[in-house]
């Protein structure tokens, strides 16, 4: 735990130092408090549990075994010392759509992940990497971020001001609809990705340099229709894996071994079985 805390701020500090402009922190303000990123997300996970067209969610008690595998995943990731462990109620749910390779989260603490996309990963790291990066979205709290953007101080501020009390989400009708969404920044996938390969590495379980292994199979896919949905969400290029792969060696990782990678190749075929039509 402690050693992730100081992973968490070292990678902090090179964020805040290396770009130290004044405009940088400007871009990181977040006018929301953590009891708006609660509300905003029980606002967001109900109506997404409302919009079963949409949302097909993949039935919690039929795919019992699914789930617990999964989130036994999750809570590896989840529970190696997070800022928000305890502030947030974290939880994961599978939509039922096979052709959508996607995932996304939702303040406060829900991820959401499709099963085309589990379908679609090789081994349980890189499902880890997936989910480590939706975890550090909303560690980092990016969708207030990024809602601190799109609306503006000055805006926000008179919000505050009118709903006294009542916090900043009740001035805010309908923004849960569009969560769902929300595009992150370039800096926000790149500050996701140092954190997810953080976390996944603090497990002890799984291999950081995997959740580079799926962007590479994502950029050779590139041409497929299948992944234009995810790329539209998660802007790809060999930059960003190649920044994946250093943040894994200046954690001293190493990459996992054939052996190694063969058990978690096993573990994710296993849960692609639980996830079959029955
Ligand atoms: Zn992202």
């Amino acid at each position: 735990m402690k050693k992730l805390k100081m992973y968490l701020l070292a990678v902090s500090l090179c964020f805040v130092m290396g770009c130290s402009t004044i405009a940088n922190i400007g871009n990181n303000l977040n006018m929301f408090t953590i009891e708006d990123d609660r509300a905003l997300g029980y606002q967001t996970l109900t109506s997404i549990r409302g919009d079963k067209a949409n949302y097909p969610i993949l039935d919690t008690v039929r795919y019992a075994a699914a789930y617990t595998q999964i989130r036994t995943l999750f809570n590896r990731l989840i529970n190696v010392g997070l800022t928000y462990r305890d502030a947030f109620n974290w939880n994961l749910y599978i939509i039922d759509q096979d052709d959508v390779l996607n995932a996304f989260a939702i303040p406060g603490g829900t991820v959401f992940i499709y099963t085309g996309l589990i379908n679609y990963l090789d081994n349980e790291s890189q499902l880890a990497g997936v989910l480590a990066h939706e975890i550090s979205h909303i560690e980092m709290r990016h969708m207030t971020r990024q809602l601190t953007k799109q609306y503006g101080v000055d805006f926000l501020t008179s919000l505050i001001a009118a709903h006294t009390g009542s916090g900043i989400v009740q001035g805010l009708s309908g923004v849960a609809n569009s969560l769902a969404q929300l595009h992150f920044s370039r800096n926000d996938e790149y500050e996701a990705d140092a954190t997810g390969t953080l976390i996944m590495a603090a497990t002890g379980y799984y291999d950081p340099y995997q959740a580079a292994g799926f962007f590479q199979k994502m950029m050779q896919d590139n041409t497929s229709g299948a992944t234009v949905e995810l790329l539209s969400t998660h802007p790809l290029d060999a930059h960003r894996i190649a920044a994946i792969q250093k943040n894994c060696e200046n954690m001293g990782a190493k990459p996992f071994t054939e052996a190694q990678l063969s058990s978690q190749v096993a573990s994710l075929n296993s849960l692609k079985q639980k996830l079959r039509k029955r």
